[in-house]
């Protein structure tokens, strides 16, 4: 029913792509990252909660068009809803009923609270694709709130030596997430690179309640940044922009932090590990949840997944994606 080709997963029933990195006339689109979200094809269609996300990310003559989650719309001889995936605002999986019953194509997903989204809701199906970004039982996340206590912590420490605070994140999702966090055991404004104020925006109209996030140009010249909570993208390490912030410590906010030799690899000072995707357990009750006998895994460590829910007894197989090809998927993680 569903189908690998050139631009990617396939519906020849609909007549429509999900997540396509080519260029096709109707693309179904799981949630707003750049690795499922891409420019060129001539018309979308996603979740309402992601249209304002993709319509800054693609401009205005983009054709984008929405509908609730949960509100089934007949596509050429399927019956298709999105249903919220509790990754970032607007992420969705997308079910397909058709000539071989249910698939649901969860596109990134997580099953941790986050208060800038929907939660997850396990949708029933007969096949089930799955992404495997931290697909090895060594991913296992902690709390959301002790994460936050310590990144808390790790900025009144920088504070009482005089250095500025920096936590590389995620434009889309992770910086919302870390903004709504905080605003809960602080009221402390922080700072956000240029880069990130449009996206963060995005989400204050939709409601989305966050800390206040100014940028550098907004504050007046010549106080001291020292003491300062900064976010910015991890594209921004290492440019001209840095050199305005004075002495500072770095961090990056990602599940990749869960593993040491990544942390020294990338030499920042600390590791958060806060991540919008399902970790190990997560995968496994998710899958579970939606009673699919047929599981196809995408996206990261897709092939020890696979072979696991294999020897589970479970018919399991693996989708190959574009954009691991590239190897560019860092920045979502
Ligand atoms: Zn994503
Ligand atoms: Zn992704």
């Amino acid at each position: 029913m569903l189908t690998e080709t050139p631009a990617g997963l396939y519906c020849a029933e609909g007549d429509f792509h999900i997540d396509p990195w080519g260029s096709v006339p109707r693309a179904l689109i799981t949630h707003a990252h750049g690795d499922h979200a891409r420019l060129g094809s001539q018309a979308y269609l996603c979740a309402d909660a992601c249209a304002p996300l993709l319509a800054r990310r693609f401009g205005p003559d983009t054709t984008i068009e929405s509908v609730p989650y949960g509100r089934p719309i007949t596509l050429g001889r399927t019956v298709v809803s999105f249903h919220p995936a509790g990754h970032v605002l607007g992420s969705a999986q997308i079910r397909v009923e058709g000539s071989e019953g249910v698939w649901v194509i969860a596109g990134d997903y997580k099953r941790a609270a986050d208060p800038t989204c929907a939660p997850f809701e396990p949708v029933p199906c007969d096949t089930f694709i799955t992404e495997s970004t931290f697909g090895l039982p060594i991913y296992r996340w902690d709390a959301t709130s002790a994460v936050i206590a310590e990144l808390m912590e790790w900025w009144a420490a920088n504070r009482d030596r005089g250095l500025t605070s920096i936590v590389f994140c995620y434009t889309i999702g992770k910086a919302q997430r870390l903004l709504a966090e905080l605003a809960r055991v602080t009221d402390r404004p922080v700072l956000a690179h240029g880069m990130m104020m449009p996206m963060i925006e995005v989400y204050r109209a939709a409601g989305v309640h966050m800390l206040p996030a100014q940028t550098l140009v907004d504050r007046p010249r010549g106080i001291s940044l020292a003491g300062e909570l900064v976010l910015a993208p991890p594209s921004a390490r290492g440019t001209p922009w840095m050199r305005k912030l004075g002495d500072i410590s770095d961090a990056l906010a990602s599940g990749l932090m869960r593993v040491r030799g990544v942390r020294r690899q990338r030499a920042y000072d600390r590791g958060f590990v806060l991540s919008d995707h399902a970790d190990w357990p997560a995968l496994l009750d998710t899958i579970r949840e939606t009673g699919a006998s047929r599981v196809l895994t995408t996206h990261g460590h897709a092939e020890p997944l696979a072979r696991y829910l294999q020897e589970q007894g479970l018919d399991a197989g693996i989708i190959r994606t574009a954009w691991e090809d590239e190897g560019g998927t860092d920045d979502y993680e």
